[in-house]
């Protein structure tokens, strides 16, 4: 995940604050003095690292703060604010047009993710119920076209093309046409990149701009070029007016700089995210929710939204009944097991929930995504009968199982170990609250 290292760092500093009755002027130069190392070697604009140590700093040297019973966390607490301060303060919402469609314009260099961003936007805007278009006018990357075609189908949206002969600024202004005529509430315009800024990219760009007047012009950059992206972001900015930035590739190993500089530098917001390949791996970017994620203060709202637009909640409650009646199967085990996979890779989740960002650095907490499809394999190697009576399941059924699955008998023993367990907690629980106890009670 990105920001690791800024944020393991970042919370040492703040680690040797918290424990401290009484801070003096001298700890706070200390840790002011770690932070800038810390941000700079995330690869923070420089500027920006000055301007945010000096501004932090002065605060945290008023009398209030050293007089408060906990000036550690009242430093912390400054930190939180400046950072997301910096990222923008608030959430910057995508725009709508009073008068639809809504029209979001793409732009960014090739390789940094904007057209797979282009299909992530308008999977995001059709679960908000919205019904876009998806234009694809970037006729010079070989494939593009094709690729935004092929993301359109997975998420049942439509794509309009009209090859790779025809000008980006005709294929754009029929684009809005046909939107219109066929009542879409968002346009989603994907126009070409480069492998670098020039001219005839910025020419073209801007033709296509004046043509449609985009409500929204998004530029995609790439979060693993660190300072690049904040250069690229400034270029266009200079040509074009952005109104917003998206941040791609934040689950890689990125230092982070880029989307704690470009607001900054730049002066637009970042307005989504990206943390993966996969089509719903683009959120709005929060900037207070981030700041937390860096401070290892977690972020449960992020968590929890996750969590309401993926989980089907009749399941879950077909769930709790069978859990609270001790009717619970293997198969219902697996279905649970998608249901919390749906939610995204298991350490970006773990850096959702308080503390856990820290803590699965340990060993001993290491999440483990192989081990889930270990324990998936043994559970799929069972039959339909062994699912939904694991009681059945004896000694020479589990030598089977762990051939089947490619995994050990003692694995095998194992998992049908915890799973009598959790069922037999799971009965406890519903006896305890009695035969309607409970009723809402979700475990
Ligand atoms: P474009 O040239 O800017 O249109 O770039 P593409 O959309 O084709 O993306 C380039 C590569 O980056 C593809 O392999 C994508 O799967 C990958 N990519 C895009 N966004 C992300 C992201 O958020 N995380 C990761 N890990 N890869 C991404």
């Amino acid at each position: 995940m990105a920001f690791e290292g800024l944020s393991s760092r970042l919370q040492n500093v703040f680690s040797k604050l918290r424990g401290k009755g009484k801070v003096s002027e001298e700890d706070v130069t200390e840790a002011m003095r770690e932070v800038r190392l810390a941000l700079l070697e995330a690869d923070v604009n420089f500027k920006v690292v000055k301007e945010f140590v000096a501004k932090v700093k002065e605060k945290a040297v008023g009398k209030e703060v050293m007089d408060s019973f906990t000036p550690g966390m009242v430093i912390i607490d400054i930190v939180n604010k400046e950072l997301t301060e910096l990222m923008g303060g608030t959430q910057s919402k995508l725009a709508k047009s009073s008068k639809p469609p809504t029209v979001i314009m793409m732009a960014g260099l090739q390789g940094a993710g904007k057209t797979t961003t282009t299909g992530k936007l308008a999977k995001l805007l059709q679960k908000q119920n919205s019904r876009p278009l998806l234009v694809a006018a970037d006729i010079y990357r070989p494939a593009a076209i094709k690729q935004l075609q092929v993301l359109g189908e997975q998420i049942k949206v439509p794509v309009f093309s009209l090859g790779d002969q025809t000008s980006p600024v005709e294929i754009a202004r029929q684009g809005l046409q046909h939107a219109k005529d066929n009542h879409h509430d968002y346009v989603i315009i994907d126009t070409a990149g480069r492998l670098h800024i020039d001219a005839d990219l910025m020419e073209e760009l801007k033709q296509i701009h004046s043509e449609v007047k985009p409500d929204e012009v998004l530029l995609v950059v790439d979060a693993m070029t660190g300072q690049d992206a904040v250069n690229v972001a400034e270029s266009f900015n200079a040509q074009l007016t952005l109104t917003g930035v998206v941040l791609t590739k934040l689950d890689g190993d990125t230092r982070g700089g880029a989307a704690l500089s470009v607001k900054a530098v730049t002066g637009c917001p970042i307005k989504f995210a990206a943390l993966g390949e996969k089509i719903d791996a683009l959120e709005p970017f929060h900037p207070e929710r981030m700041a937390s994620r860096i401070l290892g203060m977690g972020d449960m709202l992020s968590l929890i939204e996750k969590a309401q637009s993926n989980i089907d909640t009749e399941k879950a409650k077909e769930m709790e009944r069978k859990m609270r009646n001790a009717e619970f199967t293997f198969e219902d085990f697996l279905e649970q097991m998608d249901q919390v996979k749906k939610l995204g890779p298991l350490d970006q989740l773990m850096d959702m929930i308080p503390g856990m960002g820290k803590m699965k650095q340990t060993k001993d907490l290491k999440v483990d995504e192989k081990q889930m499809g270990r324990i998936e394999a043994i559970v799929h190697s069972m039959t339909t009968e062994e699912k939904q009576q694991p009681d059945i399941i004896n000694h020479n059924r589990r030598k089977r199982i762990a051939a089947g699955s490619g995994t050990s008998l003692a694995e095998v023993n194992r998992l049908i170990k915890q799973f009598d367990e959790m069922r037999r907690v799971m009965k406890q629980f519903s006896d305890m609250m009695g035969p309607k106890g409970g009723k809402n009670k979700a475990m």
